[in-house]
């Protein structure tokens, strides 16, 4: 079998990737064995095999230039325009050594066999605009609703429109149009939900479905998570603390954690910390762009995650070029995660987007004080700091950007230097909202009781 790829023959499919797996689409002009000018073909061939040996979801999309005997019509046809005229594509499928290959029939590509670059420069430029076009198709049709297993008169509801491609197949739709009531978990993603911008594509849905969506901000666990009884805080040299001894018992656990880790021990340098999944969403690499800066301050900081593997790197190189500055703990650590909440003066949320956000709540409630970009819930828990009333809870910054989040966090260690007594405010405040799960559940009650009445 030509096109089997040799490696497959002992493939393990351990999914290496761990928490990072991820859908992925190649989309290519050319894919080797059924399409090959130079090494693109190659590469479209077979990075996507070594990728599902990761554990990845991998989808190749390519034109169909010639009959390619392993690849099977699908039902799918769709029109796109070219240069205003109609042209209609159909898929064919092959799935080959854990990768989903997708061919696009068009007469267009008829024909061309190895001859892919052929033609005048407007013939080439149609014909590839019209790939793009067809590839972006690469989501769920339509038809997928015959695995559903429901009656024929339910399919509207798992239609999505979309004014690139048409209708397709989404479960999530069903799932919104449906239910009698939808939570999210704070106001302010509600609100995003309904943008283009945050929507996930569902937000024309989720306009039409406003009535029923609220948005309710989730508690913490305040027997897991208070500094007072805090069992990661009993051994080691750490100590639980509260409002009474926040200013000894913190400093205490920061000892203990510079000790711990082998920083310098000194109780006036901030601490900050950063805790979870190592991600695009979660905003780690603004921090890493702050870094240069950040070590410019006599600052510590400590990051703790896991997850894509080039910032897992990055955090292990962070702290081989600043060992006096900076640890970077890759894993998954339930005690440290508890013991950075409490040592740590400032926790850094730069979160792209956050639905809620839980960290910045643990924290608020060890006395550590949040800088988060003002999104999602952490904009709806995190009040600004007021210094004219002494008012709010922590810094925010209104775009993901890292000057933006340089900008906030120089405010915040000013105010750590040299106003402490608006520091202890921050904190005292912090420590005494109610962030318990009672709020949460009596708005949950409210939102179940309305959907069992229709109100
Ligand atoms: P998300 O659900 O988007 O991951 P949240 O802030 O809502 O973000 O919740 C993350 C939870 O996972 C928190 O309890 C946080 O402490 C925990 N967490 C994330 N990464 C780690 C880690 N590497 N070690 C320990 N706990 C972690």
């Amino acid at each position: 079998n030509e096109t089997a790829d040799p490696v497959s023959e002992d493939m393990e499919p351990p999914p290496l990737a761990g928490p990072n797996v991820m859908n992925i689409i190649l989309v290519a002009a050319e894919c080797a064995p059924w399409s090959k000018t130079g090494g693109l073909g190659d590469v479209a061939g077979s990075l996507p095999k070594a990728l599902a040996r990761r554990g990845h979801r991998v989808m190749v999309v390519a034109p169909r230039y010639g009959n390619y005997a392993e690849a099977q019509q699908i039902g799918e046809r769709k029109r796109y325009k070219v240069d205003g005229q109609d042209h209609e594509v159909s898929y064919f499928q092959a799935y080959i050594d854990g990768v989903d290959f997708v061919f696009i029939d068009s007469p267009m590509f008829r024909h061309i066999e190895n001859n892919i670059y052929g033609g005048n420069r407007v013939d080439i430029l149609k014909r590839m605009v019209l790939f793009c076009k067809a590839a972006v198709e690469g989501r769920g049709p339509v038809d997928d609703f015959s695995f559903v297993d429901l009656p024929p008169h339910y399919i509207d509801l798992f239609k999505l429109y979309d004014p690139l491609g048409g209708d397709h197949f989404n479960i999530f739709a069903a799932g919104l149009k449906t239910a009698d009531r939808v939570v999210t978990v704070s106001h302010g993603y509600a609100w995003e939900l309904k943008t283009s911008e945050g929507g996930w594509g569902l937000h024309n849905i989720i306009n039409e479905m406003d009535w029923k969506l609220r948005g309710i901000v989730n508690g913490i666990d305040t027997k897991e998570w208070s500094p007072q009884y805090d069992v990661h805080l009993k051994s080691d040299g750490y100590t639980n603390y509260s409002l009474e001894n926040l200013q000894t018992g913190k400093a205490q656990c920061k000892e203990a954690f510079q000790r711990e880790l082998g920083l310098p021990v000194h109780p006036n340098v901030p601490l900050l910390g950063f805790i979870g999944r190592l991600d695009h969403q979660k905003g780690v690499d603004l921090i890493a762009e702050a870094v240069p800066w950040l070590m410019g301050q006599d600052v510590q900081l400590v990051m703790l995650g896991t997850g894509r593997q080039d910032l897992e790197q990055m955090l292990r190189q962070f702290e081989g070029q600043h060992r006096d500055k900076i640890r970077g703990w890759v894993g998954f650590s339930v005690k440290m995660a508890h013991r950075i909440t409490a040592a740590s003066d400032i926790l850094l949320m730069p979160s792209r987007f956050e639905p809620c956000g839980l960290n910045q709540l643990y924290a608020m409630s060890y006395g550590t004080i949040p800088v988060v970009h003002a999104v999602g819930g952490l904009r709806d828990t995190v009040e600004p700091f007021d210094p004219f009333n002494n008012t709010g809870l922590g810094w925010t910054f209104d775009s993901a950007e890292a000057n933006k989040l340089i900008n906030a966090l120089g405010y915040c260690l000013m105010t750590y230097r040299q106003y402490k007594e608006s520091w202890e405010g921050i904190q005292r405040r912090g420590m005494t909202k109610d962030l318990s799960w009672d709020n949460a559940a009596r708005n949950y009650e409210e939102v179940l009781v309305a959907a069992k009445y229709q109100w």
